[in-house]
């Protein structure tokens, strides 16, 4: 149903409740988050964190550990499509070796024939929905970047989605892409946004970019970059959007 997603200097938490906070009047049934957690000195990635949580988004706020400290991370609103609202089909949803994880918006049509041929190959299968393929997709891939894992798995999905996806290898950057469910980048000073809604930008920055279906973006706190599914590059610029608070 919703996505938010931060990567940039500032906490990331409650800058994520936030957004999810801005897109409650869309309706949901769940939300969840995850975060790149803090690294030590000398260490590269700390891997992620997630919290998830039935009900409202004051219900995940009671639920995040104290401490949930990092500068990157993604969160999501469930309406749910495939499996029940609970906290385990709540996003985000993370691979095997809880390296990824994606938020999904819309619908994966082949999902009971990826789940089957993911369980076959011994995967376990943590919830109901159609959108963990996704996350374990992502981490069988052996593609080096993330951008080309993202690619590898959504070649194997049919259906709608807009998705944001961390991978704790990959600390530096938020991969998103869009079929047939919005996406919108918010561009900020040495800091960038993603949601599924501009309601949730809005408050931090009025230079958005929308992606367009079979379009895919790298976010980075610094910068930002644009390309098809196919990975050739698109030329975007910024809008700037009306909005009266
Ligand atoms: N189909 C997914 C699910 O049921 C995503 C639903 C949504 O867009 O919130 O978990």
């Amino acid at each position: 149903c919703g996505i938010v997603g931060y990567i940039g200097k500032r906490d990331v938490a409650p800058l994520l409740l936030e957004g999810l906070q801005r897109l409650e009047y869309r309706g949901y049934d769940s939300a969840g988050l995850a975060i790149q957690g803090k690294p030590a000195k000398g260490v590269q990635s700390a891997g992620l964190k997630t919290a998830k949580a039935k009900g409202r988004v004051r219900d995940l706020e009671a639920k995040l550990p104290k401490r949930f400290a990092g500068t990157t991370g993604i969160a999501h609103t469930r309406w749910a499509t495939h499996g029940a609202p609970n906290d385990v089909n709540a996003h985000p949803h993370l691979d095997a070796e809880g390296k990824v994880a994606v938020v999904h918006n819309g619908i994966i049509d082949n999902a009971a024939d990826l789940r089957a041929k993911l369980a076959a190959d011994g995967v376990e299968l943590a919830s109901d929905t159609d959108s963990e393929a996704l996350a374990h997709l992502i981490g069988r891939s052996q593609a080096p970047t993330l951008e080309e894992k993202v690619r590898h798995a959504l070649a194997m999905v049919e259906g709608t989605y807009g998705i944001a996806v961390l991978h704790a290898d990959f600390p530096d950057r938020i991969v998103v892409a869009r079929n047939g469910s919005p996406v919108v980048l918010g561009i900020g000073e040495k800091e960038m946004f993603v949601a599924s809604d501009v309601a949730a930008l809005v408050s931090h920055t009025r230079q958005v970019v929308t992606l367009d279906d079979g379009e895919m973006a790298t976010l980075k706190a610094d910068d930002y970059r644009t390309y098809t599914t196919e990975g050739s590059r698109t030329s975007t610029s910024p809008t700037t959007v009306e909005w009266e608070a």
